[in-house]
């Protein structure tokens, strides 16, 4: 059911949303989650993804803070190399051919270590890419790319995980509910309109976030 009002209501259903709603119930508010799809389709373009989450690490004491179940083994056998930030910031520029956002990109790239290391300490678990992103080079595992790290169960794990994250934290996720409309007067944001259960109607709050999906598989 809609309830009457929420401090916050994020709308989406992947990893950005779920990520958003996660952090604003740290601030003790309460916290609606909009996903349009059904329970068993959510999570959006997250759920189809391996995962893999490019991040910074100056070396292996870095991932092994992410990743605890490093086993001496694991990590006596590969070579996991560094993804410093300037290596982050070339190959932004370089696969974007510097038509990325600079400011955007500055907050993605200096946040990286220490967003993987939010999530970790918020349950979600993270493992190497043995499969992806290594190869054998005189019987040790060669890390390639910088991108090192997936989340547990690959993209449907991660939305998974956070998912029932985000209930443990007291996050109302509503399935069915498409966000129709923002309800706005003189002083700004008061409210959504939302689709739910073959009616429309809206939900009080001075706080929405939009986290609805990016513009990549929109020709
Ligand atoms: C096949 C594939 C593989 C990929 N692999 C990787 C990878 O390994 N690593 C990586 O970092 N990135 C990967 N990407 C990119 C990654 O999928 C996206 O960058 C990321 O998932 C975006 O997350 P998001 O939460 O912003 O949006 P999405 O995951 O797309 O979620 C958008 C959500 O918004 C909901 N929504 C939309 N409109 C409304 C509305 N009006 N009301 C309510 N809800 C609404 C949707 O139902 C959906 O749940 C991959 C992409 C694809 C397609």
């Amino acid at each position: 059911m809609l309830p009457a009002s929420a401090d916050v209501v994020v709308v989406g259903g992947g990893n950005a949303a779920l990520c958003a709603a996660i952090s604003a119930a740290e601030h003790g508010v309460s916290v609606l989650v909009l996903e349009r799809a059904p329970e068993d389709e959510a999570g959006g373009n997250s759920r189809f993804t391996a995962g893999a989450m490019r991040c910074v690490y100056d070396g292996v004491e870095d991932l092994k803070a992410l990743m605890p179940d490093l086993t001496e083994q694991e990590i006596a056998q590969t070579d996991f190399g560094t993804y410093t930030e300037d290596q982050f910031f070339d190959d932004m520029y370089r696969v974007t051919e510097y038509r990325t956002d600079p400011e955007l990109t500055e907050v993605l790239v200096k946040n990286s270590r220490d967003t993987l290391r939010w999530m970790k300490g918020k349950g979600v678990r993270f493992a190497p890419i043995w499969g992806r992103q290594a190869f054998k080079v005189d019987g040790r595992f060669k890390f390639w790319g910088g991108l090192t790290i997936e989340s547990h169960g690959g993209g449907p794990g991660l939305v998974a995980s956070l998912t029932a994250i985000a209930r443990k934290n007291g996050i109302n996720v509503l399935y069915d509910a498409r966000a129709v409309g923002l309800v706005v007067d003189d002083d700004g944001v008061q409210g959504i309109r939302v689709r739910h259960g073959g009616k429309t109607g809206s939900v009080k709050t001075r706080n929405v976030v939009l986290a609805a999906g990016g513009f990549q598989a929109n020709a």
